[in-house]
């Protein structure tokens, strides 16, 4: 295994089973990375690991809200196929709501998988990565951690969140051979856009073309972000080239943040 290179380094992605968490799965096994793919739904991501390239991936199922379900599910991971060196924390959900019609329950639920889920994901990695020397975690927020949207106040909350846990955690490892940085994707071709987009529809009664085109029009380019996109910068903050870049939100959204 090349020091700098992902050849046989153990890389665990959260929300794997489909959507941008699927297609990291895809360009970190390219890379030569073997893989653990963590979710709720074990079947799904079975038929994932068994499409990627290279040998050895495998599948844990857990809730990332779950401080016991995490820690046995990276060790599971671990007993399969060692130290975890990489760590995306893609794992989410956005429901949205007027500020006044958020639920307390919405609101936790909201925290929990997007923000409380990376901590404790990154809690259950980072020993790991402390032991070898080396380590890669990037955290999924979105542009929703950049700046305001209306309708989605505790999506938008937890994002921000995971924003400051990016930043904070990078400055207390940034010695020890581990970067940590967030990927932020504007309005991404996936189920959470799909379900937006549904969600509009239902609420307003307009055609799907155009719930479609006002998410593609708050993007300067004018289109939704593909996952291999995404994808793409996580590669790139894994791989040698990005080892000073650390604590960073890199906006992947046609301009959409500058
Ligand atoms: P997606 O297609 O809905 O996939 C979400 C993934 O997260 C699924 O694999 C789901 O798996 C998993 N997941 C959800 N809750 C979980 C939980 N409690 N524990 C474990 N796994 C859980 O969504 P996506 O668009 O690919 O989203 C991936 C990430 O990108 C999310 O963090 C999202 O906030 C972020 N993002 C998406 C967009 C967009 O427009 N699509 C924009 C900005 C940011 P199961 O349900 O099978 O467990």
């Amino acid at each position: 295994m090349q020091s700098n290179s992902l050849t046989g380094r153990h890389a665990l992605v959260t929300g794997a089973a489909r959507g941008i968490g699927a297609e990291i799965a895809r360009t970190l096994a390219a890379e030569g990375a073997v893989l653990t793919l963590l979710g709720r739904d074990r079947e799904a991501l079975q038929r994932v690991a068994d499409s990627l390239a290279g040998g050895g991936h495998g599948v844990v199922a857990a809730d990332v809200a779950s401080p016991e379900a995490v820690q046995a599910a990276f060790a599971e991971a671990r007993a399969a196929r060692g130290p975890v060196a990489v760590l995306v924390n893609n794992a989410g959900a956005a429901e949205s709501a007027p500020f006044l019609k958020t639920s307390f329950e919405l609101w936790q639920r909201m925290l929990s998988v997007n923000l409380t889920g990376s901590f404790l994901c990154a809690q259950a990695a980072l020993p790991d990565m402390l032991d070898t020397g080396w380590g890669r975690i990037v955290n999924i927020a979105s542009t929703a951690g950049q700046k305001g949207y209306a309708y989605v106040a505790a999506y938008t909350a937890a994002k921000h969140g995971v924003i400051g846990l990016t930043r904070s955690l990078a400055l207390e490892v940034a010695r020890k051979g581990i970067t940590v940085n967030a990927v932020c994707p504007g309005y991404t071709d996936t189920d959470i856009l799909r379900n937006s987009v549904a969600n509009v529809v239902g609420k307003t009664g307009r055609s799907e073309a155009d719930a479609l085109a006002e998410f593609s029009s708050v993007n300067p380019q004018k289109r939704i972000v593909q996952p291999s996109e995404v994808a793409d910068a996580v590669r790139w903050l894994c791989g040698p080239g990005a080892a000073s870049v650390t604590g960073q939100s890199i906006s992947v959204s046609g301009g959409e943040v500058t």
